[in-house]
């Protein structure tokens, strides 16, 4: 069999190896891409562009539904729900795959496995058997999910994200395991469509990544919206019940309980997953599970890099993304120095939370001597406007040099307010430098500009204490 050659093979079509590839031939690499299912990977087809559809469609109800000056209620239409949300889907697949055609990107659909370290072995899905090597390949593989030991989805009574994306039916009561980003952003959707959801985390809190104090703030927030949420608590079993429902085995802190639901869905934990791609062909090592790489992203075989969720957590689109663009730029012999880049984490829904950088316990135990400056959106003249104004702005600098350590937002649009943080802190902007630049007014950012300045008791649409 022939053996046809790039510069370039990427492995998996998600957002870490479309941008490595559109990247890679905008540069002037002979580019193939390979994808075994669907362009786009999780992000476009089963996570970050189906929830955030869900979530917008779903909150503009509830707030139709708590509207100061509508009345009377909505009725639901859940398949013109579904409906715009895989129109979003196969529209962002479909931009995607005319910049991948545009930029004369080969992209074939087939299941990739290493022959060697440089040769591929593609099999598309007629069985039809294609070799491809290069000198330099990029694994851009993903996860998979992983549930506790007993545990595993149906379908039917037990979801996976998947199945709760999919919008099945509308439970009228659902327990969500797991109160990560994803958890409780699909508890919201669910619970905007009208079923009564309790989140089950077996941490001491809801988003046990964040900082614990933001932490405790979003979880009052979900308490609020009347959402029920068990914390150290641990699911044991789900056994679905003849005709309905499915029974719950709970190990809370106070002992064991049970609890009959609609449905339940398990968020689960992701894991990568290389088992297609025939490592042993290679001669790649595991550290605890995961490829081993530098802080190139290469791997201990020349040549072979891994970006993305394939590379461990944070499982993140955009962390995808810087990766598979940086590798490029690698492999061109671009590499910029290794600076540290501020990745955001965000959580999607009402309200939304983002941060990026140090907490402040962070900070301290790092030995910063630090100054923190906060603004609440109850100040803020837009917030009040569009009717959202709880929640606040929070910037950990250092005191001295004021460098900005961190940022914290809860509150409206949190997710597109990081972008100012990671955008400051990734230039090496200071505190200065945020209160020398003009803000629009009004606009939620001005919280930002506010925060900074109330860091030495200058805030403008608040009572100074300092
Ligand atoms: C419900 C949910 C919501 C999410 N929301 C967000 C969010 O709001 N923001 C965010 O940043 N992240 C979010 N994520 C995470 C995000 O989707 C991932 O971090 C992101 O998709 C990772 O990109 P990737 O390119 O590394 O991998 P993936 O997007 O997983 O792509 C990997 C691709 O590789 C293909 N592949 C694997 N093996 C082979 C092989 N042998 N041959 C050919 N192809 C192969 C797979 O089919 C897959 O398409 C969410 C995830 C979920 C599940």
């Amino acid at each position: 069999m022939a053996i046809q050659k790039y510069d370039l093979i990427v492995i998996g079509g998600g957002p870490g190896g479309y941008s490595a590839a559109i990247r890679g031939s905008q540069k002037g690499l002979k580019t193939i891409l390979v994808e075994q299912e669907t362009l786009g990977g999780t992000c476009l087809n089963r996570g970050c562009i189906p929830t955030k559809t869900l979530l917008h469609d779903t909150e503009f109800l509830t707030a139709v539904r708590n509207s100061y000056f509508l009345r009377g209620d909505m009725k639901i239409n859940l398949q013109r729900i579904i409906e715009r949300k895989n129109m979003v889907m196969e529209g962002s697949r479909g931009w995607v795959q005319n910049i991948i055609t545009g930029n004369n990107i080969i992209y074939l659909q087939g299941e990739a496995s290493f022959t060697n370290s440089n040769t591929i072995e593609l099999k598309s899905v007629d069985g039809e058997l294609k070799t491809l090597s290069a000198s330099n390949i990029i694994l851009a593989t993903g996860a998979t999910v992983h549930y506790g030991e007993g545990l595993q989805t149906d379908g039917e009574s037990i979801w996976s994200t998947n199945d709760a994306i999919a919008l099945k039916s509308i439970p009228r009561t659902l327990a969500v395991i797991g109160a990560g980003n994803r958890g409780v952003e699909l508890a919201q959707i669910y619970q905007n469509l009208g079923s009564k959801v309790v989140i089950i985390e077996k941490e001491k809190n809801v988003l046990p990544k964040f900082d614990w104090d933001l932490a405790s703030r979003y979880k009052k927030c979900l308490l609020d919206r009347k959402l029920n949420i068990l914390i150290r608590s641990t699911l044991v079993s789900a056994i679905p019940v003849e005709g309905s429902g499915v029974v719950l085995k709970i190990e809370t802190a106070k002992g064991k309980i049970e609890q009959k639901v609609e449905k339940v869905l398990l968020t689960g934990q992701r894991q990568p997953d290389y088992k297609s791609l025939n490592l042993k062909a290679t001669g790649l090592s595991l550290k605890n599970r995961i490829l081993d790489f530098d802080s190139n992203f290469e791997t201990d075989q020349k040549g072979i890099y891994v970006i993305g969720d394939a590379t461990g957590p944070p499982f993140l689109a955009h962390k995808a993304i810087q990766q598979g663009m940086y590798v490029i730029d690698h492999i061109l012999g671009n590499t910029v120095s290794q600076q540290q880049i501020f990745c955001p984490n965000c959580v999607y829904g009402d309200p939304e939370v983002a941060s990026v950088g140090l907490s402040e316990i962070e900070a301290e135990e790092s030995g910063y001597d630090i100054k923190v400056g906060e603004f609440r959106f109850v100040g803020n003249g837009r917030s009040g406007s569009i009717n959202n104004d709880t929640g606040l702005v929070t910037i950990i600098s250092e005191s001295d040099s004021k460098t900005v350590l961190g940022v914290q937002i809860i509150g409206p649009q949190a997710t597109e307010l990081i972008s100012l943080a990671c955008l400051v802190m990734q230039n090496g902007i200071d505190l200065n430098g945020i209160k020398k630049t003009v803000f629009s007014h009004p606009s939620l950012a001005e919280s930002f500009f506010e925060a900074a300045l109330n860091t030495d008791g200058e805030a403008i649409h608040l009572l100074n204490d300092n």
